[in-house]
């Protein structure tokens, strides 16, 4: 008898070092493994910038929202898109 890695339920191996009940857990395992990799990934990037340059942070996070802002009211302002084929 084994425990599930992802549920924690318990289970009867197929095979040997099987840790998961069946191909969703396993699945569901890794999805969550892969997401948590990209966070922190985009973390070590974020922190690193932070590293790099301590002053005027406050001031590029501004700057960047205001972008972002441009973005989505561009994007939502009604004027349709003219997507050339
Ligand atoms: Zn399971």
């Amino acid at each position: 008898m084994a425990q599930c890695k992802e549920c924690g339920k318990g289970f009867i191996e197929n095979r040997p070092f099987q840790v998961f009940c069946n191909d969703y857990c396993r699945g569901a395992y890794h999805r969550r493994r892969y997401r948590q990799q990209k966070v922190e990934e985009a973390e070590d990037r974020r922190e690193a910038r932070l590293n790099g340059d301590g002053r005027g942070t406050e001031e590029e996070r501004q700057k960047a929202s205001e972008v972002l802002a441009r973005i989505i009211t561009q994007s939502t302002s009604g004027r349709p898109r003219i997507r050339r084929i």
